[in-house]
């Protein structure tokens, strides 16, 4: 089995908002790229799923004009508690606008006022109203975009393309391995730059409102490359996923709409008591709270609380009428797929696996600790912190898209295109091999993935604790000891279960990491709560968790954050 090969200037893997911002802004330079999807632009990742919301500080042009980048910025750090690099958060909060004004000239479309100034709303830990509404939500920024690309000549796309692996020169990083599931072919893409931009590995767990193919490969094969890989135990959990009735579980129903200027409802227990005061705290307060009802027993039938908009005192047509302009195709969904009115009876909802925080250490060009790796949007790690704030993923997707796409692409104009280590090509068609020869053994890939997916659900949840992570991290290891016995079928076009095997791979090392980075944090902070350590530490604790591939095994040590504008005061 041969590898088919290719070679560019800046190779992009993914195909959401930041994958397809970072292309568009290689070819802004000038040079060429590759994107490589294992689903297809415009269509895949977490973007098309998202809401309208998405942050950016155009005070005057905007709803307050009292808004600035300044106070963005601020809020961002914040909300991350104080473990958000601020050179790059003072990316996202400084160009978040001009990104925004860029979406609008590819085609997105935004609420405006008559006077032109953007429409924005307000949501929980946001000083002003800061989330831009785009019409028809992610799913048209999504399309939108890909678009964009498309139009781009010097933009090649490798949509239902798989990336496995990347191509090492020594210490450097060369380029990708993937697989054309159309065709069946291996393929090594030899590139100068190579920017990550595969969103979150928020589906390493089994109850997650994003889409099943988002498990941490970028992470995976990053940590696999020699990379830093940063915060991983900060998982964002959003607290109000449907949990019952089964034919809508997962879907997101938003808590910040129950603010008095929207549907004005309340988070209750079992018995109807409000669990949520408002203001509304932001995300790591909420799920807290939420959470904390669960434990205490207070929970409802299938294990969750209620969201409630029977108990707005604006009535049930006024709460239909949020729903119908805020979220219209949500509200939509659920009548049709169980029957549910939202502004009619309280729905039961639960904490969901929504973004990953931590990812891929970069500094504020986008540049990895490895030569010739970058990484971009929810793959990145160390800006965010230990939480985010509503509306700041999309704007980071852009901000960091444009960033990275124009800084790899200014680097790969002064490197050559650099030859593979011929060793590591051969270890990797071996594996291939492997999988596809283990014709005595039975494995199935999808068991492993499924045993990853309750492995995290049960053992490294909102709250968790040693004793279960240890056991959690030992059944994980077990599991990448059982990728060996995996068999699949030698057939060529859309072997889906040889990417399960070559995914599952890429599950147990970013799971195993995540362990590993959670059992290393000894505080509670944001989205990491530690039963057996559940205070803040801030003596100790704040300050970054890096992992890195030491002799190949996992080694955890402490990084001290990047503190520009805005010092942490104890
Ligand atoms: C239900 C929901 C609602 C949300 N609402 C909002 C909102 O209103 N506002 C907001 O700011 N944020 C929201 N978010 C978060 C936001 O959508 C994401 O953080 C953001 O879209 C991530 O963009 P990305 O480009 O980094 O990654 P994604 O959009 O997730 O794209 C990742 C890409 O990488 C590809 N990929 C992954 N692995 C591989 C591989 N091995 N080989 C090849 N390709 C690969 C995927 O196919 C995909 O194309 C929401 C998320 C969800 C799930």
């Amino acid at each position: 089995m041969d590898f088919k090969t290719y070679t560019t200037d800046v190779v992009v893997v993914g195909g959401g908002g930041a994958a397809c911002r970072a292309a568009i802004e290689v070819s802004e330079k000038g040079l060429n790229s590759i994107m490589l999807d294992k689903g297809r632009p415009g269509r895949s990742g977490a973007t098309p799923c998202a809401l309208w919301s998405i942050q950016a500080p155009f005070g005057p042009r905007g709803r307050d004009e009292r808004d600035t980048p300044e106070q963005y910025f601020e809020d961002m750090v914040n909300a991350g508690r104080f473990i958000g690099d601020q050179n790059i958060t003072e990316i996202v909060a400084f160009t978040a606008c001009d990104r925004i004004l860029d979406m609008e000239r590819y085609g997105v479309h935004f609420k405006k006022y008559d006077d032109g100034r953007f429409f924005q709303t307000p949501m929980p830990g946001q000083t002003y109203p800061r989330s831009c509404f785009m019409i028809e939500n992610g799913q048209h920024m999504s399309t939108v975009l890909a678009k964009e690309v498309s139009r781009r000549d010097n933009i090649e796309v490798f949509k239902d393309f798989f990336v496995f692996d990347l191509l090492k020169n020594g210490e450097a990083v060369v380029g990708v391995l993937g697989m054309d599931l159309l065709s069946g072919e291996l393929v090594a893409i030899h590139a100068k730059s190579t920017v990550m931009a595969t969103g979150g590995y928020t589906s390493l767990w089994g109850f997650s409102d994003n889409p099943p193919t988002l498990t941490g490969d970028g992470v995976a094969m990053a940590y696999l490359a020699g990379a830093d890989i940063v915060d991983l135990e900060f998982n964002q959990y959003y607290g109000t996923d449907v949990l019952w009735p089964p034919s809508v579980k997962g879907s997101v129903v938003l808590y910040e709409l129950m603010i008095d200027e929207f549907a004005d409802g309340e988070i209750t227990d079992k018995d109807g008591n409000i669990i949520i005061e408002k203001p509304l705290p932001i995300r790591d307060e909420a799920i807290k709270i939420i959470y904390d009802t669960i434990r205490a027993g207070k929970g409802t039938p299938h294990g969750g609380v209620y969201f409630d908009t029977t108990l707005s005192p604006k009535g049930e047509a006024a709460v239909r009428d949020v729903f119908k302009t805020m979220t219209p195709k949500h509200y939509q969904f659920l009548i049709d797929a169980a029957g549910i009115d939202l502004a009619k009876e309280p729905l039961e909802v639960g904490p969901a696996s929504h973004y990953q925080c931590g990812g891929i250490y970069i500094n504020e060009r986008g540049e990895s600790s490895v030569e010739g790796l970058y990484a971009c949007g929810e793959c990145a790690g160390n800006f965010q912190g230990a939480n985010r704030l509503a509306g700041s993923a999309l704007c980071d997707t852009q901000t960091t898209g444009a960033q990275v796409g124009g800084c790899s692409a200014d680097d790969a104009k002064k490197r050559d295109i650099l030859p593979a280590d011929k060793s590591d090509l051969e270890g990797k068609k071996e594996l291939v091999n492997m999988f596809l020869s283990n014709k005595d053994k039975g494995t199935r890939p999808v068991f492993v993935k499924e045993e990853i997916l309750k492995t995290m659900d049960k053992h490294i949840a909102p709250f968790r604790n040693a004793e279960g992570m240890k056991k959690g991290l030992s059944i994980i290891e077990s599991l990448k000891g059982e990728l060996e016995n995996i068999a699949v079928p030698d057939i060529k076009r859309y072997n889906f279960e040889l990417e399960e095997a070559l995914e599952a791979r890429l599950m147990a090392e970013a799971a195993q990491i995540t362990f590993g980075s959670a059992m290393f944090r000894k505080e509670s902070r944001g989205h990491h709560n530690r039963e057996d350590y559940p205070e803040t530490d801030n003596q100790n604790w704040r300050c970054h968790t890096i992992v890195k591939q030491v002799d190949g095994k996992p080694d955890y040590s402490k990084r001290d954050v990047i503190y520009t504008r805005m010092k942490p005061q104890d």
